[in-house]
């Protein structure tokens, strides 16, 4: 039996995870599930999964989660620090699939305990790469990326020396408004923007796609994961989602993964790592598929990637400082106060204002800098947004 935790099991990550394991129930000691508003959800799956504990982030809602509890042996705790609390009980294996910055603490927690931790949360990589990172290499913790293409980069690099790679290129989809006219991007609604071609994801990250800001985290998250520089990543905008990335050789080979878009393969390949399990997952027809399309990014549309390189060429804490800012962007956004091109223009006003401060982005990188940048940019975000609707 292995013991499994997952945090944001209430989420799109979080039930393809369940999925996997309620398929192999017998295999697997529950000891954390931890959600959000979604208590009632939460709660069936802690019941169903026999879990240790179950957590929602909201203080608020423990009565609520209580009582959804009552006559289980499920314990029942909220808010920040018990989830922090949580990451710190034994496991095997844990899956970080909190949305946003607040993955960082419970992962990092996570990691001190020497476990593997399949790691979803790409936010984390992106605000404290070097922390994490670092913190895994001092408790003998391993992390296994469960991005769809970092987990194709991953496969892709079993039985490679990382020295030999000339070049990763990770694939885009382009998403809800890849063959829009840009004119039209500014009127841009929260409804067209959180439906995506071909994944069914967290309304966040789903977002976050038809802006490519999820590219751009994501070619951060290659560059923290991997350690290799900026130069050697490439965005490829490739519609069908077939081929998740390639990783170029200096022989001057790719080597590329292709698969269904369903993340219960790169949850699954995390969970049975370094063993391959039969998954769920459809099986690719590409005589039916016919052809696979791929062209470059236009930068012009997608701001968000020039952005990735400004943050990576700056390093230090600008990480932390531009996903802050996005995720509060993000927020006005869905909140329905800004349009859809404001978020770019708000992550990238804030970046500047934040990295125009002295000594903030060089700081060194510690939870507790990296929490402060976090808090620094939500706020500078939410003045931009202020003097903007006045
Ligand atoms: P989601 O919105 O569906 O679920 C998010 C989970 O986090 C929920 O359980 C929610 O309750 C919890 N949560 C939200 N705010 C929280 C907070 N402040 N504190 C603690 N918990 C909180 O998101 P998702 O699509 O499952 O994505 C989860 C993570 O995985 C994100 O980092 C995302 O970028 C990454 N990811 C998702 C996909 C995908 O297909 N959905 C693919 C690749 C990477
Ligand atoms: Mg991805």
């Amino acid at each position: 039996m292995r013991k499994i935790s997952i945090f944001g099991a209430t989420g799109s990550i979080g039930q393809s995870t369940i999925d996997l394991i309620r398929r192999a129930p017998e295999g697997y000691d529950v000891v954390a599930l931890s959600g959000g508003h979604n208590v009632a959800q939460l709660a069936r799956d802690a019941i169903e999964l026999n879990a240790e504990i179950a957590i929602t982030a909201h203080e608020a809602r423990l009565p609520e989660l209580r009582a959804a509890l009552a006559g289980s042996n499920v314990e029942a705790a909220a808010g920040a620090q018990a989830l922090v609390e949580a990451a710190s009980r034994p496991a095997d294996w844990i899956m970080s699939a909190i949305v946003g910055a607040a993955g960082l603490a419970p992962g990092l927690k996570a990691l001190e305990q020497g476990t593997t931790l399949a790691l979803a949360n790409k936010e984390s990589l992106v605000c404290a790469g070097q922390l994490l990172m670092r913190t895994a290499a001092q408790h003998g913790a391993r992390i296994l990326p469960v991005d769809s293409e970092h987990s194709a980069v991953f496969q892709a690099l079993v039985g490679e020396q990382i020295e030999d790679v000339e070049r990763i290129i990770i694939t885009a989809s382009g998403g809800a408004f890849r063959d829009w006219p840009l004119a039209d991007l500014k009127t841009a609604t929260l409804a067209q923007a959180s439906s995506h071609p071909n994944w069914d994801m967290g309304q966040r990250i789903t977002i976050d796609s038809a802006s490519m800001f999820n590219k751009a985290l994501e070619v951060i998250e290659t560059r923290e994961f991997f350690g290799i520089s900026p130069e050697q990543i490439e965005v490829l905008v490739h519609p069908q989602s077939l081929v998740h990335a390639l990783v170029g050789f200096r022989d001057g080979a790719l080597m590329s993964h292709l698969g269904a878009p369903d993340m219960r393969h790169a949850i699954g390949y995390a969970l049975h790592w370094p063993h391959r399990k039969e998954l769920p997952v459809e099986r690719l027809d590409l005589a039916a598929v016919g052809q696979l399309e791929f062209r470059a990014p236009d930068l012009q549309r997608y701001p968000a990637l020039r952005l990735a390189q400004d943050v990576m060429a700056r390093g230090g804490l600008s990480g932390a400082a531009f996903n802050g800012a996005k995720e509060r962007a993000l927020d006005h956004f869905i909140a329905g106060r800004i349009g859809f091109l404001d978020m770019a223009t708000i992550t990238e006003q804030v970046l500047e204002a934040l990295e125009a401060q002295p000594g903030l982005i060089d700081a060194s990188m510690t939870l507790e800098n990296v929490t402060q940048v976090d808090d620094l940019a939500r706020q500078a975000a939410d003045q931009v947004v202020t003097q903007r609707t006045g």
